[in-house]
């Protein structure tokens, strides 16, 4: 298999591909695939439940909140969480982290005010923004935080405290990559396909009291109690991704769960930005130190000429995805849960070449 550093869609267990790969024309003796099945069979709700339930006890979702399986990506929520919070006289609050908060804020201000709080746009996103000492009016909304910018590779490192102001984070590229104390959270949301499971489902996980703070009359596929209602099938789920986030959660579980996979994703990402830190300026990290991200680590060389060769080297050595985004350039490799430790250690290990042959 390639070293698979794919930014998203990105790697998934071998051994939770194996395992689809067995049950795909037989899902579990029915002799049909689940694909071909009815989302209001017996069988698809037992998938649906035990997903649920296996999110809620990796996660320590505490009770009074709901998994929600959704679809239109982490795109849409940026939409649906101002349509339903957002209320006249409020104002929406947003950390302005990089591309992605941006794109969140783009969305909300189609709906009402918004208010940047925390911006590290003058650092050109180098960092995560102070999340210290937040001045929220009490006329907010809510705020919502990115929790790791995918596209510069900065993470929050922890969590305001926001009291009765609802906390929204978009989670989509560090979900399950740590524990995290759910219970300060209003709603987290995230795309599947980084380390959830394939694209086509969102993961949405509500406070129940958020429902009581929604907008009505808004269309129905749009509101969040529609699905809470109906238990994430109101209408045909996407239930292959949903079946795979199952398979994904079971293999997490038998990896010693968010506590272990924190351990080992430090201990990965240590072995790149150690390769980065001892390069003599020959690699440079995009993020200040206290903001590095453990799941996308960005970097530069000294032109894009030497940029180029990296990643062409990179590929022929078996290396896939180390081009950073085509907004921001430089160098990106992704190290979500299912990369294993020896990928990291290959590229650490490929990185300190590449400098010596070229420094
Ligand atoms: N938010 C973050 C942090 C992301 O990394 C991405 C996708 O890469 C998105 C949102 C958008 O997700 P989707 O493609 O599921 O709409």
């Amino acid at each position: 298999r390639a070293y698979n550093f794919n930014a998203g869609p990105a790697a998934l267990p071998l051994e939770v591909l194996e395992q689809a790969q067995k049950e795909f024309v037989d899902f579990r003796g029915i002799g049909m695939s689940i694909m071909e099945i009815s989302h209001r069979s017996a069988e698809y709700e037992a998938v649906n439940n035990e997903t649920q339930n296996l999110l809620k006890e990796l996660f320590s979702i505490p009770d009074g909140y709901k998994v929600l399986f959704l679809q239109g990506g982490a795109s849409t929520q940026f939409t649906m969480i101002p349509m339903n919070f957002l209320q006249a006289g409020q104002t929406a609050a947003y950390v302005q982290s990089g591309a992605w908060a941006d794109k969140a804020i783009k969305e909300a201000k189609l709906f009402g005010e918004t208010a940047v709080v925390a911006s590290s746009k003058d650092q050109k996103f180098m960092r995560m923004p102070d999340l210290g000492a937040l001045n929220l009016s009490d006329q907010t909304a809510y705020l919502h935080v990115t929790s790791n910018e995918t596209i510069e590779g900065s993470q929050v490192q922890s969590y305001p405290d926001t009291g009765s102001i609802p906390l929204i984070a978009d989670m989509s590229s560090d979900i399950l990559s740590r524990p995290v104390d759910v219970s300060k959270f209003g709603l987290i949301y995230a795309g599947a396909q980084k380390n959830l499971g394939p694209s086509g489902v969102t993961v949405v996980i509500l406070r129940e009291d958020m429902l009581e703070r929604a907008n009505a009359n808004l269309p129905t596929m749009f509101r969040y109690d529609t699905h809470v209602k109906n238990d994430s099938l109101y209408n045909t789920p996407p239930s292959y991704s949903v079946y795979m986030i199952n398979l994904v959660l079971h293999w997490i579980k038998r990896q010693g769960g968010l506590a272990a996979l924190e351990k080992i994703n430090r201990d990965k990402t240590d072995l790149i930005y150690n390769a980065i830190d001892a390069s003599g300026g020959f690699y440079q990290g995009c993020v200040d130190a206290d903001s590095r991200s453990r799941m996308n680590i960005t970097f530069r060389l000294q032109s894009e000429e030497l940029e180029k060769l990296f990643v062409k080297e990179s590929q022929a050595n078996g290396f896939v995805g180390l081009k950073g985004h085509r907004s921001v350039g430089g160098l990106r490799a992704s190290t979500y849960n299912a990369v294993p430790y020896e990928s990291c250690q290959a590229l650490a290990q490929f990185m300190n070449d590449f400098s010596k042959r070229n420094g």
